[in-house]
């Protein structure tokens, strides 16, 4: 990641914040491809809104890597020519692509929500530093659930949360036990320590289909058939 933001320095692209934050942006006026992927043009681009807009040179130029701020957690930041700091969003995606497939490789994918700023940035950045980066781009819609991104959590219940739900006693409390606490000798000891659900008073209306049981019943039942 270093070398990467280093490479798009050297090539003018990229630049130190010079407010001394530490921030280091991507220069978007510098290349004049940027939003191609989007098909838009920085003029009708809104800021950047993934960092302080102090040190930037135009306010849609986005942090390649951000300095360390006071009241961030120590764990989350690494030494830098540019100062204390961690990778920028976009950054972390683009250096491990090319790492481990090669300055060009045939498809990038991901959801359609991270076309912009996302991918276009990824393609900015690897382009800028001289990569040929994917080939093709593919993005799918979003799978939704009762009219939400199947990703929220209160879209997607874990096995836990369905079991909870049905209020199946034993395998969920027996999974709960093996995470967070010793061993219970009865389900109902598990229970009293459970912590509070967290949706109580806006629970959404879960569909029954589906939800009678959890992954774990359901694959012990196969097994006892003789499915497994
Ligand atoms: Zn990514």
């Amino acid at each position: 990641m270093h070398a990467l933001v280093q490479r798009l320095i050297d090539a003018s692209h990229a630049y130190p914040a010079e407010d001394g934050s530490g921030d280091v942006y991507f220069d978007v006026r510098s290349w004049p491809s940027y939003g191609e992927l989007t098909r838009q043009s920085v003029d009708e681009m809104q800021d950047a809104p993934d960092a302080d807009p102090r040190g930037k040179r135009d306010p849609r130029d986005f942090a390649l890597w951000k300095g360390h701020k006071e009241g961030e957690p120590q764990t989350a930041a690494w030494s830098s020519p540019w100062g204390t700091g961690r990778p920028g969003w976009h950054l972390e995606c683009s250096a491990m692509a090319t790492k481990y497939l090669g300055d060009t490789f045939d498809i990038h994918g991901g959801g359609l929500d991270l076309r912009f700023p996302h991918h276009e940035n990824e393609l900015a950045q690897s382009a800028a530093a001289g990569d040929r980066f994917a080939r093709f781009w593919l993005h799918n819609g979003m799978v939704t659930f009762e009219g939400q991104k199947m990703s929220s959590p209160w879209a997607t219940p874990s096995p836990r949360r369905r079991c909870w739900i049905r209020r199946a006693p034993k395998r969920c409390a027996t999974s709960w036990d093996r995470r967070t606490t010793a061993p219970s000798s009865t389900t109902a000891q598990a229970r009293s320590r459970r912590p509070k659900r967290p949706w109580r008073g806006s629970r959404p209306s879960w569909p029954a289909r589906g939800l009678r049981s959890c992954g774990a019943r359901r694959a012990a039942r196969r097994i006892r058939r003789g499915h497994g």
